[in-house]
């Protein structure tokens, strides 16, 4: 696997992790709402109470980060000075993905993409930093979306893949051959 190239070079403190990580729940929280209000139209209560139920995790989180960052001065990072700009960024759907006719069987893949790629930043920040305070709350925060990638690992297999024609760069990119 090729290496990503110092991805987390700028976060070095508690703060700039929870600079980036308050952005990324927040960011989550949005984009899982308008996710909700999609499948609702669709007439489908129970992907979006999944949704509701994500968004609400984010906010939870967000809270949970604010409550830590009180006191601390938290850097005001622009959006274009993120460790992910440029990249896709973790947790955030990408609302072009958000089409009219989504499927649960699409938007539980979207989800659990982002929620990986969530996983997976927090593991790495936790795995390559040296400052033992960043480290500890990034295994933290790792363990958090774990279990939301579980949660969506129980919920694809309700809902198979749609048999009419869909567009090809939708396919579910989680299994890697
Ligand atoms: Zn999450």
């Amino acid at each position: 696997m090729a290496k990503q190239e110092e991805t987390n070079c700028k976060i070095h403190t508690v703060e700039d992790l929870l600079a980036h990580a308050l952005a990324l729940e927040t960011d989550a929280a949005e984009k899982y709402r308008e996710i909700a209000d999609v499948m609702k139209l669709h007439n489908n209560p129970e992907v979006a109470d999944l949704f509701m139920i994500l968004a609400s995790y984010a906010d939870q989180h967000a809270g949970e980060m604010q409550e830590k960052a009180r006191g601390m001065k938290i850097p005001h990072i622009a959006p274009w000075d993120f460790v992910w700009a440029g990249d896709n960024s973790p947790e955030t759907a990408d609302m072009s993905q958000i089409h009219y006719k989504m499927t649960p069987y699409h938007v539980l893949h979207i989800a659990l993409t982002l929620e990986t790629d969530a996983r997976d930043f927090y593991a790495k920040i936790a795995k390559e930093s040296t400052n033992k305070d960043v480290i500890l709350l990034a295994a933290e925060f790792a363990d958090e979306e774990t279990e939301h990638v579980e949660l969506l690992q129980n919920w694809i297999p309700r809902y198979p893949k749609p048999a009419e024609n869909w567009e090809e760069d939708l396919d579910p990119p989680v299994v890697h051959e």
